[in-house]
């Protein structure tokens, strides 16, 4: 997600971190190339404006010019303001209150279905995992699509949790008798979709305000689709000026979609993005973390989303090793083979990819990937080949200690610098990202 964002993101940051000064001059440039990425992303016209106001201001307020590290504090600005934008830091992790009715609405095709099912799998995994339980209730008033109504039954028996199905067809009348059976069986969580059509309607509206005013759900949760670009503004537009909603979940966020819809939504709707959808799987439901959203806009790589997908397939032991590598802002290159050996044990580079810094921005094609699989394969066999100490200090590494890698890993002395430039680069923003004590959540 947001990589077309993040790729130009990363270019422009890194040719600003190569060069020792900021000039008036190249300051300009920079920001008129982030102006153009976003104008490129699909974000909107105003919203560009906005943001490149705040950022020029701000640029000019900490007099950057001559200043010891500016491409560092200019990357720490935009951060900030991206960050802003996004939500804010620090926000604690979203959870739904129990008990809770959970409407979900959006348009049809963009994922409400789904994500009902992925968002009752994620809190009974949450539920799991804390030695507990939930009980959840799933049922549908999509009266409209053929098998909608069935396509969740099947789901909640896939993930395990409970439905109902009214027998009523009128759908107001059928959320309020589904609303008494999750009352009277004493269910924790009710999460109930609505039907929806390919463009938002009056008829469609009205429907779903009359449930709204016969439930009110404490949630009411709109799916939009990530797909959709700037179009998804309207539609959340759309829907909060009827039926009105609190919560959004951006799905297919995964897809080669840009990164205007996310954006685009903060700013206008000023509403919180509580999860993002990021596959077709139940389990493919990840929140939505402002902080890492902005990391990765920035090219800096997802650590943390990595460390999460870890969780379930690495040791504890290799997984608290990384994390003290992260929080104190070092990064050997035993930690990046050990990282590689992680993505390795995790999935394919495809779905990997956007998580490591300075990959993130990466237009992935299969002919790109292959390369990847190859170039890592040398990575691994590169840091393989050296000794202990070389992996700590890759300093040491003069011409003769380079040759004698190459020839233990089977590469070219190009290769291992190709290698020591993208570590490089990863712990720098690591480093920097530590050293300025501004983003506690982030490392
Ligand atoms: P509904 O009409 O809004 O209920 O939409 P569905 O839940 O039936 O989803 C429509 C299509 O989008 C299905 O093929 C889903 O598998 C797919 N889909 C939903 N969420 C995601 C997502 O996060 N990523 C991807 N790639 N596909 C998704």
């Amino acid at each position: 997600m947001f990589d077309f964002l993040s790729n130009k993101f990363s270019s422009i940051f890194t040719t600003l971190t190569g060069q020792n000064k900021l000039t008036e001059k190249n300051i300009e440039e920079t920001l008129t190339q982030i102006k153009e990425s976003l104008l490129e992303a699909d974000v909107p016209h105003k919203l560009i404006e906005e943001f490149m106001q705040s950022v020029s201001a701000d640029v000019v307020g900490q007099k950057l010019l001559g200043s010891l590290k500016p491409g560092e504090q200019l990357i720490r600005i935009v951060h900030e303001r991206l960050l802003a934008f996004l939500g804010g830091k620090n926000q604690s992790p979203f959870a739904f209150q129990l008990p809770s009715v959970i409407m979900v609405i959006g348009l049809q095709g963009s994922g409400k279905t789904t994500s009902v099912a992925k968002m009752a799998y994620n809190v009974q995994k949450q539920a799991e995992q804390r030695g507990k339980t939930r009980r959840i209730l799933l049922a549908s008033v999509d009266f409209y699509r053929p098998a909608a109504i069935d396509q969740l039954e099947q789901l909640s028996k896939q993930i395990g949790a409970s439905f109902y199905r009214s027998s009523a067809v009128d759908p107001v009348k059928a959320a309020a008798d589904i609303y008494s059976y999750y009352q009277k069986e004493g269910f924790e969580l009710l999460f109930l979709d609505t039907a929806g059509r390919l463009h938002v309607d009056d008829t469609l509206l009205q429907e779903l305000k009359d449930i709204d005013a016969r439930l009110k759900p404490r949630y009411k949760m709109l799916v939009l689709d990530a797909m959709t670009g700037q179009e998804s503004l309207n539609v959340a537009q759309a829907f909060d000026r009827s039926v009105g909603f609190n919560h959004a979940l951006l799905s297919k966020m995964d897809s080669d979609t840009r990164g205007g819809a996310a954006f685009a939504f903060r700013y206008a709707l000023q509403k919180p993005i509580v999860y993002v959808g990021v596959g077709e799987k139940i389990a493919d439901l990840e929140l939505f973390h402002p902080e890492r959203m902005a990391g990765r806009i920035l090219g800096m790589g997802d650590m943390l989303t990595l460390a999460e997908k870890a969780a379930a397939t690495i040791k504890e032991a290799e997984q608290q090793k990384m994390h003290k590598a992260l929080t104190q802002g070092k990064l050997t290159l035993q930690d990046f083979a050990d990282q590689l050996t992680m993505m390795g044990k995790m999935g394919s580079l495809t779905q990997l990819a956007k998580y490591m810094p300075g990959m993130g921005g990466l237009n992935v094609t299969p002919d790109m990937l292959q390369k990847g699989e190859v170039e890592l394969k040398g990575f691994k066999a590169i840091i393989g080949s050296m000794t202990p100490k070389e992996r700590t200090s890759p300093r040491l590494l003069d011409a003769s200690r380079k040759q004698r890698i190459a020839q233990g890993a089977g590469v070219q002395v190009a290769d291992i610098n190709a290698l020591l430039s993208r570590f490089e680069q990863t712990q720098q923003f690591v480093k920097m990202f530590k050293g300025s004590g501004r983003f506690p959540g982030l490392f």
